[in-house]
């Protein structure tokens, strides 16, 4: 079996200003110091994440825009893209369900994005994941196989070993009722990683981290993390509080 190093990634989403994300930033670094078994992200909006790369730098802890346009350059009012980011972002997360939702990123765009990113060297963490009806309708599978291999189309075996996905069942998402352990870890290795497999390889696909999302709270990270096929969390709510946050990260180590 291949050792993948757990992820722990923090989305801010619309919240903390730069001076509020310097501070928040400042407390987890204070927590950890030098030593973490866990690689951890933080993610804050684009005006916050000069600062908070600023008080990351030098630290173990990586910084990762919510957002970019898949175009390098260009009149798209209101963007930013990769090359932008690049010197400020180790990671982007992609395609995350209130971005699907209200931006309008569709699977293609998601490809599009997935691809800009590892062209300049960000590992893209793509969010995958079914909403209450399809859930409900039993169509897990079908919707998070589909994700996947629309955000893996054009991209090479070498490339995607640098992805990380996060599969974050939109039902869950601020909703305070997670998935259980077994049915997450069910999605994440099924229709994850098989999907994967299937497209990469076995050995490819054993080298990729798939991340839980939703309503990941001190109380319920060692759930997701004692699953074979979970190797980390997308965090959205408790990535805004330090305690909490810290709580996770120890947790998942
Ligand atoms: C998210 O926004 O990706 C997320 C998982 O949010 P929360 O942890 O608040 O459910």
């Amino acid at each position: 079996m291949i050792y993948r190093t757990r992820i722990i990634a923090g989305n801010w989403k619309m919240f903390k200003s730069p001076a509020e994300g310097s501070a928040l930033a400042r407390e987890i670094v204070a927590a950890f110091g030098d030593s973490l078994a866990t690689e951890v992200v933080l993610c804050p909006s684009l005006v916050t994440l000069p600062a908070v790369a600023e008080v990351l730098l030098g630290t173990p802890i990586g910084v990762g825009a919510q957002c970019m346009h898949w175009e390098e350059s260009g009149a798209y009012t209101g963007e930013v893209s990769a090359p932008m980011l690049s010197g400020w972002c180790t990671h982007i997360i992609v395609g995350h369900s209130e971005r699907r939702q209200y931006c309008g990123e569709t699977d293609e765009i998601v490809n599009r994005k997935v691809k800009a990113a590892l062209k300049h060297d960000l590992a893209p963490i793509i969010c995958v994941g079914e909403n209450l009806i399809e859930n409900k309708a039993g169509r897990t599978g079908e919707v998070v196989e589909r994700q996947v291999r629309a955000a893996y189309e054009d991209v090479t075996a070498e490339q995607a070993q640098k992805t990380i996905i996060a599969y974050e069942p939109i039902w869950a998402i601020g909703s305070g009722r997670a998935s259980t352990g077994a049915e997450a870890n069910s999605v994440c290795g099924l229709n994850v990683r098989g999907v994967l497999t299937n497209i990469f390889g076995e050995s490819v696909s054993q080298k990729i981290r798939v991340q839980y999302g939703g309503s990941v709270k001190p109380g319920n990270i060692a759930e997701f993390m004692s699953q074979p096929d979970i190797d980390g969390a997308l965090v959205g709510g408790a990535s805004l509080h330090a305690a909490d946050f810290v709580s996770i990260v120890k947790n998942a180590a």
